[in-house]
């Protein structure tokens, strides 16, 4: 079944036009127009529009719904400027299920978010339930964490829930493997996730709202992922992620998977870097020509292991053990504010008497309102500290890609760069290596 998506692309080629009626005659839930190129390296600014709302890109979206322990309101998110977020498939899938959600006119009228939403297809965190999931051509079965009982979570039963949730953008169900895992099983997996992908778009009920992403996978080996690449290119989906990276893989490896993947990736279509989030890795992934970015660690990693490890007596050391994992996480995520020079901790004694705001030049409502001396004595007492530095970290992010989009749209992008490296490293020494590989391979030389 075809997805009715056409794309436009405004660009410097003039015989677009055709393309561009086609699209306007259509009921098309995604256009992309190309609003910049920059010349030097594949980076580009486009104007994504979904059904909820444009969004300028490149964007990061932070995550807006149940499962992110964020403690920051769709208001704020709004206020913020963001006009994408991530809604949980997995948590809502599960509790409060489908069901309500429909009843409650999908994900948006549940939570009153006005703009648009992007849901993950649940797989991730299956990986995250290893020892309960087993992988099958099926699907993943597993055992719920809330009642035990065996789930099967299949390409259909996946694309079923997210047609639920109403989410702008669904992703495909994938075969996850980690980034550090090698042979026959990322071979595997990668042709499983193909598979998958056809029956996903078979699935899908909404075509004409609902936008599929595919998910490229093929592990660090070259060769899996250009005959991944190949292989979902031909699919009738509305855009491509790059998948299974960031999973701790060497960064070498990393970014050369990423360049391969936007090498072969088609020009029309928007470019999703799933798991990504550290502002250096954005701002290199977007000059090695991503479009899009999330990372949602403190959810992955701890929460959905909880419940189901409390079944097992034997495993009580297990249950502290990822609390305190888990807490230290959460603490430190929170307690560390974001900054265009690195990170600042409020939490240490040097900011007890300091009355400046986290960052003088930053705009949000933490910054404007705020002093770090405050925010630390408040740290000692009161969770809301957490809920003030959260606010200030989803400023900066989504304020690092609004200045990196203009600085395309403006021509200046590798000057940003060098600007944006300086600030974020005392020294030339202090340049990761795999940043300034990764960034020499598109043409930046860093001073
Ligand atoms: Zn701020």
């Amino acid at each position: 079944m075809a997805a009715a998506v056409e794309r436009v692309i405004v660009s410097s080629n003039p015989e677009n036009s055709m393309s561009l009626q086609k699209a306007l005659s259509a009921a098309s839930p995604l256009t992309l127009r190309i609003v910049a190129e920059c010349p030097v390296t594949k980076a580009r600014a486009c104007d994504l529009t979904l059904p909820h709302c444009t969004v300028n890109t490149p964007v990061f979206m932070p995550v807006g719904t149940q499962g992110t322990l964020k403690g920051i309101t769709v208001d704020q998110l709004e206020s913020l400027g963001c006009q994408i977020c991530l809604g949980n498939t997995y948590h809502l899938g599960m509790r409060p299920g489908p069901d309500l959600i429909v009843k409650a006119n999908g994900l948006h009228g549940f939570m009153n978010w006005k703009r648009n939403l992007l849901t993950d297809s649940g797989g991730f965190q299956m990986v995250s339930l290893v020892e309960l999931s087993e992988v099958t051509e099926e699907g993943v079965n597993f055992k719920s964490p809330y009642d035990g009982k065996e789930i099967l979570l299949s390409p259909e039963k996946s694309i079923s829930i997210q047609n639920s949730l109403g989410s702008d953008i669904m992703m495909q169900l994938d075969d996850v493997v980690s980034s550090t895992v090698k042979g026959p099983r990322v071979e595997e997996a990668m042709h499983r996730s193909i598979r998958w992908l056809d029956r996903c778009i078979a699935a899908n009920k909404n075509p004409d709202k609902q936008n599929l992403f595919a998910i490229i996978q093929g592990g660090l080996d070259a060769e899996l992922r250009k005959a991944c690449l190949k292989e979902m290119t031909q699919r009738d989906v509305s855009g491509f992620a790059i998948g299974g990276l960031s999973g701790g893989e060497e960064k070498n490896d990393f970014w050369r998977m990423v360049t391969l993947s936007t090498d072969h990736l088609p020009q029309e279509k928007p470019r999703y870097l799933m798991g990504v989030g550290y502002a250096v890795d954005l701002v290199v992934c977007v000059a090695l020509g991503c479009d899009m970015f999330d990372c949602v660690f403190p959810t992955r990693t701890a929460v959905s292991v909880l419940r189901p490890v409390l079944k097992d007596k034997l495993k009580y050391i297990y249950i502290y053990l990822y609390i305190y994992i888990f807490l230290s996480c959460f603490y430190q995520r929170f307690g560390s504010a974001l900054v265009p020079w690195g990170s600042l901790q409020v939490k240490q004694k040097q900011y007890a008497k300091d009355f400046l705001p986290i960052d003088p030049d930053c705009h949000c409502p933490t910054c404007k309102r705020h002093s770090r001396a405050y925010l630390h004595a408040l740290f000692k007492s009161d969770t809301a500290a957490m809920h003030h530095v959260t606010v200030h970290n989803i400023a900066y992010q989504l304020s690092l890609m609004r200045s990196v989009r203009q600085s395309i749209v403006e021509g200046r992008f590798p000057e940003f760069i060098r600007a944006f490296m300086k600030r974020m490293f005392p020294s030339r020494d202090d340049y990761p290596g795999w940043a300034v590989d990764a960034l020499a391979s598109v043409n930046v030389t860093l001073d």
